[in-house]
């Protein structure tokens, strides 16, 4: 891959920086509203644009979304750049690593066959660890294999792939390159028209914020608040390399088959959040996701939580003599819809983690698929604010409104009640002991004469102190939140 600096970049794109862009002008298409949006939504607040600009689009961030939306941009034949601060794209990323990959698929047809991915994930498993125990759903369902459902990934493999396939559509991508501000119009008030990175300057007609979970460019431009400590979780990973037939014998998986494991309880010491085991071709990636507040109440260090969950004596022989290859650790959105206020301004659009759409479904977290779902439907609507040349805030609104009806959208809808669902403390550190405590009396033999399940089940419960009207609730907040 060619990567460049902020002059070769212009260069790159057939001009020296600062001058008027070549093709600027010129008709780009023949298709006047490829969206069929109502009139009433692109007439009002035209804005006149600038005398010249560097690119039609820069993405700020290779991340899965950036990639997604300059790969999408740059096959239209717009002039696209693609920045990141890694020293290259991918280079601080960090991800559990399920990525839903159908998306995928509609943007880099064979995706599953022809990226970097590792395994194909057929065995889903949800795991109540206690101190002690532990009570496992296990779930292998062959038909998730083909055509693939999920994959598990390597950020550090899958991004410099997915801006390979940015600069083949034509895009220019820069790396080790940190955007510092905005770049604001003289002319309007508030429009933005490029990014600065220390004293270099870049323009375009449209900004794509796609620089993941700080959101720093997007809360620069006052789109986003600052989240809440609720709001946002701390993930803490490992990778371990284990021997390709030791994984597959101790996770259960044939062939290029991988398995995803969702665990709660113990795996965080019962505070709200969830570890991870993801079977990669060589090597699992594991660890741990846990809420900021609670994580700053308990007055635990993240890295003690993280190498508790490894050393479970549950999961520790999963990776025995295994070989630490990465440590990391990175935020993660956990408010869902709540999180979401403003996505476009005048000039800038956010997708992504920069967006806010991340989702914590219990079962997992996802992010990557709504990264790369927000990022065609972006695309879409910069590509028509081009044709239309109105870059304003109400024309890009035309991506807030596609993208309510998407599924992205309708995803975060769906479950905008699971943070909610999930601030409690029932599900992280009572039911899990519950539930085994049952299993653990009907395994039980003892000697005493054998009770039916319900009796079993009643004894359980009464020595849990959790109540009937609890788990009640608890059940009927499920249904409605996810
Ligand atoms: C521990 C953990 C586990 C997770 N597990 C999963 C999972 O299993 N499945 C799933 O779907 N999601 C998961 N997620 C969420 C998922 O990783 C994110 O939702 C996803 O990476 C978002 O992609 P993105 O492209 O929006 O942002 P990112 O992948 O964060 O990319 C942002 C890019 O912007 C660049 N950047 C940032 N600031 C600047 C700047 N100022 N200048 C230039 N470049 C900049 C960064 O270098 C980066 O390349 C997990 C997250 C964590 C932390």
């Amino acid at each position: 891959m060619k990567v460049t600096d902020m002059m070769g970049a212009a260069k790159l794109a057939g001009r020296a920086a600062g001058e008027k862009l070549r093709g600027f002008g010129k008709t780009r298409s023949k298709v006047a509203n490829p969206l069929n949006i109502p009139a009433d939504e692109t007439e009002h607040e035209t804005w006149q644009a600038e005398d010249r600009y560097d690119f039609d689009v820069i993405v700020v961030g290779a991340g899965i979304a950036g990639s997604v939306c300059a790969t999408e941009l740059a096959r239209e034949g717009y002039e696209v750049l693609l920045v990141d601060r890694g020293t290259e794209p991918g280079a601080k990323n960090l991800s559990g690593g399920v990525l839903y990959s159908r998306v995928m698929e509609s943007v880099f047809p064979n995706f599953a066959a022809e990226a970097p991915v590792e395994r194909v994930i057929v065995r889903n498993e949800l795991l109540f660890l206690n101190n002690d125990s532990a009570l496992g759903i296990d779930a292998w369902d062959s038909r998730l294999a083909e055509p693939a459902n999920a994959v598990s990934v390597l950020r550090a493999r899958l991004d410099p792939w997915l801006a390979e396939q940015a600069e083949a559509a034509g895009a220019t991508v820069m790396a080790g390159i940190r955007i510092d501000k905005l770049v604001l119009s003289e002319k309007v008030p508030g429009q933005v028209i490029g990014i600065k990175a220390g004293d270099d300057v870049l323009t375009a007609r449209i900004v794509v914020a796609a620089d993941g979970a700080n959101a720093f460019l997007a809360r620069q431009a006052g789109l986003r608040r600052d989240p809440k400590l609720h709001e946002q979780a701390l993930g803490i990973k490992s990778v371990i390399r284990l021997p390709e037939q030791t994984l597959r014998d101790r996770f259960r998986i044939a062939g290029n088959e991988g398995a995803a494991y969702a665990v709660v309880g113990e795996a965080t010491g019962g505070l709200p959040g969830g570890g991870f085991i993801y079977t990669n071709r060589e090597s699992v990636s594991i660890g741990v996701v846990v809420r900021l507040d609670s994580l700053k109440a308990s007055g635990l260090a993240s890295s003690d939580i993280h190498d508790r969950f490894l050393a479970h004596p549950a999961i520790a022989p999963l990776i025995e003599g295994g070989e630490l290859l990465e440590y990391g650790c990175h935020l993660v959105n956990e408010g869902g819809k709540a999180m979401i206020d403003g996505l476009v301004g005048p000039g800038l659009v956010s997708i992504g983690d920069a967006a806010g759409f991340t989702l914590n479904t219990g079962f997992t977290i996802r992010g990557m698929d709504l990264a790369a779902g927000s990022a065609i439907v972006a695309a879409r609507a910069v590509r028509h604010a081009l044709i239309v040349e109105n870059y304003s805030r109400n024309q890009l609104r035309v991506y807030t409104n596609e993208l309510r009806k998407s599924w992205v959208g309708q995803d975060m809808e769906t479950y905008a009640g699971a943070p909610d669902f999930f601030d409690s403390e029932l599900l992280f550190a009572r039911l899990g002991p519950l539930v085994s405590d049952v299993f653990r009396r009907l395994h039980a033999h003892d000697g005493t004469p054998r009770r039916h399940i319900g009796t079993v089940a009643r004894e359980a419960l009464a020595a849990s102190g959790v109540h009937m009207t609890e788990l009640a609730k608890l059940g009927y907040k499920a249904l409605r939140s996810l």
